[in-house]
C-alpha cells in the first residue's frame, strides 16, 4: 500500500471520528454488535465456500422464495416442501418442517427453547461461535456450519430436482462432513503443520476387474461399524453394505468389512477384485469417501448386516464425482 499512515476509527466504516458514533459505541450501539457478527462468521474454521456460504445467510440473501420475492420476481412465498405461508432464511435452515427433525436429533433439550426462538444474527452467529462438545458432536461450531449449508444443498434439490431429504441421511452426511472437518481442524492445531491441497481420486478398476472399498468407523460411545461397496470398471454401483458390528477395536471392524465385503463380491459372481481400504495397514493412498459414508451409515442400523442394492441418497453425490470425472478434494498434511 501506498501512501503515508494515518489514523482510522475503527467504529465508523469510513474511518471518521464523530461524536454521534462514539456515543452509539459506548451504549452498546449496533455498530459494534454487527462488526462482531462478522467476525464470527469469518473465524469459523471450516471450508472457504461454507464461510461465504454463512455470511450470505447472515445477509439474509440467500434465494428463498421470501427474498425472490422482495426482488420483484413475481413467485409465491410458501414453501414448496411443508406449505408454510412464507419461506425464508430462517424457515429454510431451520423452521421447515423437513429441517426441524434433523435439528431435534442433535440440539439438547435444554437448549432447544433458545434455538427454535432466537432471530437469524443470534441463532447463526451464537451457534457459529459455540465450540462446547454436544452429544456425540466434539465441536458444535462446525457441524453447525457444515449442517446448515448441506440443508441449503438438500432444499434446492427438492426444489429444483424433486429429490426429497431424509433426516436420518442428512445426519450421517453432515456428521461425517463435520467429523472430517474437526479432524483436519484439530491436526493442524496438535502439529502445526502446513496445509496443501491435493487432489486425489478413486480409479475405477480395468475391465473385467470390480473394486471393493471398504472402511470402519468406531463413536465415543465405544459401537464399531463397518461398510463399503463395489463398483465396476466404469465406475457403476454393483452393491454396498453396512455392519453394524457392536462392541470392537476399528482395526477388527475394518478386517470384519473387508471380510464380507469380499463374500459379498464371491455371492455376485465377482471373480476379479481388487480391495481398497484407508486402514493405517493399507500400502496405498485412495480416496476412500464412500466407503467412509457407507460405515457411518451403519451406526443407524440394528446389530449385523445390511445390504444395499442401490446407492443410499448421501453416497450418491460421492460417486458422481467419480462418474462425471471430477477429483475428489483431499488435504494432505507435510511438515512445515
Ligand atoms: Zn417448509
Amino acid at each position: 500500500m501506498h501512501g503515508l499512515d494515518t489514523y482510522f476509527w475503527a467504529h465508523s466504516r469510513a474511518g471518521m471520528f464523530t461524536a454521534e458514533l462514539t456515543y452509539l459505541m459506548l451504549s452498546g450501539s449496533i455498530l459494534v454488535v454487527e462488526d462482531y457478527r462478522w467476525r464470527s462468521i469469518w473465524r469459523w474454521k471450516g471450508l472457504q465456500s461454507v464461510r461465504i456460504f454463512l455470511w450470505q445467510a447472515l445477509h439474509d440473501r440467500l434465494k428463498t422464495k421470501s427474498e425472490l420475492a422482495r426482488c420483484h420476481i413475481p413467485i409465491l412465498e410458501a414453501c414448496d416442501r411443508c406449505g408454510a405461508l412464507i419461506e425464508d432464511t430462517l424457515h429454510v435452515l431451520r423452521d421447515c418442517v423437513a429441517v426441524k427433525t434433523f435439528w431435534l436429533k442433535v440440539v439438547p433439550l435444554e437448549k432447544r427453547q433458545s434455538f427454535f426462538s432466537s432471530n437469524l444474527s443470534t441463532w447463526l452467529c451464537g451457534n457459529v461461535d459455540d465450540v462446547s462438545r454436544s452429544h456425540n458432536i466434539s465441536n458444535w461450531s462446525i457441524f453447525f456450519g457444515i449442517g446448515v449449508w448441506r440443508i441449503w444443498f438438500w432444499r434446492n434439490q427438492f426444489v429444483f430436482n424433486q429429490n426429497s431429504m431424509d433426516p436420518m441421511a442428512l445426519l450421517v452426511d453432515v456428521s461425517f462432513r463435520a467429523e472430517e472437518m474437526s479432524k483436519i481442524h484439530s491436526h493442524c492445531l496438535v502439529t502445526g503443520r502446513l496445509k496443501i491441497d491435493k487432489w486425489i481420486r478413486w480409479h475405477p478398476p480395468e475391465w473385467p476387474s470390480c473394486t471393493l472399498n471398504t472402511d470402519g468407523a468406531h463413536k465415543a460411545n465405544g459401537v464399531s461399524t463397518a461398510g463399503g461397496l463395489i463398483r465396476n470398471f466404469s465406475g457403476r454401483w454393483i452393491t454396498g453394505f453396512g455392519l453394524m458390528l457392536g462392541s470392537c477395536s476399528v482395526t477388527m471392524a475394518e478386517l470384519r468389512g473387508t471380510y464380507k465385503g469380499i463374500i459379498l463380491a464371491w455371492n455376485f459372481g465377482i471373480r476379479r477384485l481388487h480391495v481398497e481400504t484407508d486402514s493405517l495397514c493399507a500400502t496405498q493412498i485412495e480416496a476412500n469417501s464412500a466407503a467412509d459414508f457407507m460405515a457411518n451409515l451403519a451406526c443407524s442400523l440394528p446389530r449385523g448386516l445390511m445390504v444395499y442394492p442401490s446407492p443410499p441418497l448421501g453416497v450418491i453425490s460421492l460417486i458422481l464425482y467419480t462418474l462425471s470425472g471430477l477429483r475428489l478434494l483431499a488435504r494432505l498434511f507435510f511438515s512445515s
